[in-house]
């Protein structure tokens, strides 16, 4: 079949996201004469005509996208703007603002949010240093834990945000976005959907305001860029890129291109390293000394959740290995090819102890709350072939219970 050329100048419209992650962003190049993302080092840009110059200005410190004339890298970097026009497309939302990291994207958000309204609502578990975030008093906000179902009953009339994460950190939890959104009313709902990428999860179109990714995991890919990201409505974007100019939580064009350059292979990333994940998911739920096992959808009662919701379950696994901490430490000691490091997303396989490290900010209470125990250990699956994975990961499981069991009595 021919596709006429009106389809194929409007071939984003139907793309699959697969395609999409290829081509996001490149839209000027043809112009531009060339094939890979120019970067722009440039602190300050040249003007002709000062007039022009501060009419760009104002433009850009109203919060618009760009301006004729750039100014200062502070308000307009065109290497950036070419990620976060990819990043929009693959969200399917009107804009994205980038930050210096996932933390400066959510401190922007709460910082847009507190110039309306003071208070937050917030479903546990997220990360830990947003939950600590939340929490600290550090920013003039003020905020309420609550679980998905009574979100409804915690909003005042100075409730300015929704804020959930899902799945959910680190216990893979999945958080019905729907469900929250309804329960918001006309409250503006964010979603951390760092975990998810946008090759498993579109919260926009479940009707959230703003999706949050730290690009520092699966968008950058590789393990070498921190870098945050918010896709949203215009409306917000202005907002957001406005708290950027005057906080100066800038994405580097460095680190931009780096991030745009990772995109086209995010879809076979993600695939690739999910399809492990759910592998080892099914051994180690039957490994001798795993209590348990933490995968989006494995629990009966999420397993429709996750249809609704995701086009797949991630990457991420966690589970709780008997012996508590001793033993989970002893694990981490073991490994031989896996990357004990926190963080996650990255083309080699990471493990870490959420509670020991991650999570270490999270008081006792936020702790039990988000099911985050002593012996929990959280695995980021990487590219790495999944028997090796296996392997690694069972000879250390073996050598932890061995050491962690001294009085066994051999025959
Ligand atoms: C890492 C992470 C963050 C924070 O991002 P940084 O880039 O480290 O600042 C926020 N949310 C989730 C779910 C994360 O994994």
């Amino acid at each position: 079949m021919e596709l006429s050329a009106s389809a194929l100048a409007n071939f984003k419209s139907y793309a699959s996201l697969r395609t999409k992650a290829v081509h996001a962003g490149r839209s000027q190049f043809a112009s531009l004469g060339v094939h890979a993302p120019p970067i722009d080092l440039s602190t300050t840009y040249p003007f002709t005509d000062l007039n022009e110059a501060g009419a760009s200005l104002d433009h850009l410190v109203e919060g618009h996208a760009s301006a004729p004339n750039p100014v200062y890298a502070r308000l307009y970097n065109p290497t950036t703007a070419r990620f976060e026009e990819a990043l929009a497309e693959l969200e399917d939302a009107e804009a994205a603002v980038a930050y210096s990291s996932g933390m400066a994207a959510l401190t922007a958000v709460l910082l847009a949010v507190s110039a309306e309204a003071k208070h937050v609502v917030a479903v546990r578990p997220i990360y830990g240093t947003s939950d600590h975030l939340l929490n600290s008093g550090l920013l003039p906000i003020e905020s309420t834990w609550t679980t998905a179902d009574t979100i409804a009953g915690a909003i005042r009339p100075d409730t300015g945000l929704v804020m959930i994460e899902t799945p959910a950190n680190p216990t893979m939890k999945l958080v019905d976005i729907r469900a929250c959104v309804q329960q918001a009313g006309d409250i503006p709902v964010l979603v951390d959907s760092t975990f998810a990428t946008p090759v498993l999860q579109q919260p926009l179109k479940q009707g959230a305001a703003m999706v949050l990714h730290s690009a520092t995991k699966y968008l950058g890919g590789h393990g070498d860029v921190i870098a945050g990201v918010v896709a949203t409505s215009e409306a917000w974007a202005a907002r957001l890129r406005q708290i950027r100019i005057v906080t100066g939580a800038l994405l580097h064009p460095l680190a931009a291109y780096l991030l745009h350059r990772g995109l086209p292979t995010l879809p076979l990333r993600v695939r690739a390293a999910q399809e492990s994940a759910q592998e080892l998911v099914q051994r180690l739920k039957s490994y001798p000394s795993i209590k348990r096992v933490y995968h989006p959808g494995l629990e009966a009662d999420e397993a429709d959740l996750l249809r609704r919701q995701m086009n797949g379950s991630g990457t991420m696994l966690a589970f709780d290995i008997e012996g508590g901490y001793e033993a989970a430490a002893s694990v981490l000691r073991h490994v031989k090819m896996m990357t004990p490091a926190v963080s996650l997303g990255s083309v080699d396989t990471l493990i870490q102890h959420p509670a020991g490290l991650t999570h270490r900010v999270v008081s006792k209470e936020g702790l039990a709350e988000g099911g985050i125990s002593d012996g929990l250990i959280r695995l980021s699956v990487g590219l790495e072939d999944v028997d090796d994975i296996w392997y690694d990961l069972v000879q250390a499981i073996d050598a932890a219970i061995e050491q962690t069991r001294p009085l066994k009595i051999r025959v």
